[in-house]
């Protein structure tokens, strides 16, 4: 049985990232239909697919669990919208976060609270199994993620031994830091030192 695909989730794009990984050309792009199409005959299951993407969109079947897969994403509420939302430690999927280094300097003396989120191509993890960031916060809490790959300055100014890591301002001043990553299986913990902070 070859990959299977949920498209409840998947943004169904020529630039899956799959498409250049797949070592038979099982997983294509058809153009004409304007949607991604796995050849059962060609695939090999070798899961790197898989592998590839982001959200987990795609599973390796066994003949045994092909059946099983098909009717889990059959009752996948999700939709791809719920998948692009800001979340802790991973990838950036609303450009509007990522701010610059100079950018985050003109909005230090803001009196609103404000979270700056820093990490670096080392520190990116798994889409899904991050925590959706903003529902940690209270309502108005400002929130932007710095790229620290070119501009280490907040990382030595604020001491920061571990990444990603989350620095808290309040009224200009700075309040306080989180380091390290925590998954959805930690969010508990994430939010009682969230909370502690006063945010
Ligand atoms: S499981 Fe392997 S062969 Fe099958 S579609 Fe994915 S990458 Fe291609």
């Amino acid at each position: 049985m070859p990959a299977i695909i949920n498209f409840k989730i998947c943004d169904n794009s020529d630039e899956c990232s799959g498409l250049s990984i797949c070592p038979t050309q099982a997983l294509i792009w058809n153009n004409n239909k304007k949607t991604l199409e796995i050849d059962e005959l060609k695939c090999i299951n070798c899961g790197s697919c898989a592998k590839a993407c982001p959200v987990r969109a795609i599973k390796v079947a066994t003949d045994k669990d092909f059946e099983f897969i098909k009717k889990e994403y059959e009752k996948d509420k999700r939709k791809t919208s719920d998948l692009f939302i800001e979340r802790f430690g991973s990838q950036s999927t609303d450009k509007s976060s990522l701010i610059s280094y100079a950018y985050f300097q003109s909005i230090t003396n803001k009196k609103e609270p404000m979270v700056i989120e820093l990490f670096n191509n080392d520190s990116i993890m798994c889409l899904i199994k991050s925590i959706p960031i903003r529902e940690l916060f209270k309502k108005g809490v400002l929130y932007n993620k710095i790229d620290t790959e070119s501009d280490q300055t907040l990382i030595n100014q604020y001491k920061v031994k571990e990444l990603p890591c989350l620095l808290f301002f309040e009224n200009g001043q700075f309040k306080d830091k989180i380091e390290g990553y925590f998954d959805t299986t930690q969010k508990e913990k994430l939010l009682e030192k969230v909370k502690k902070i006063g945010f």
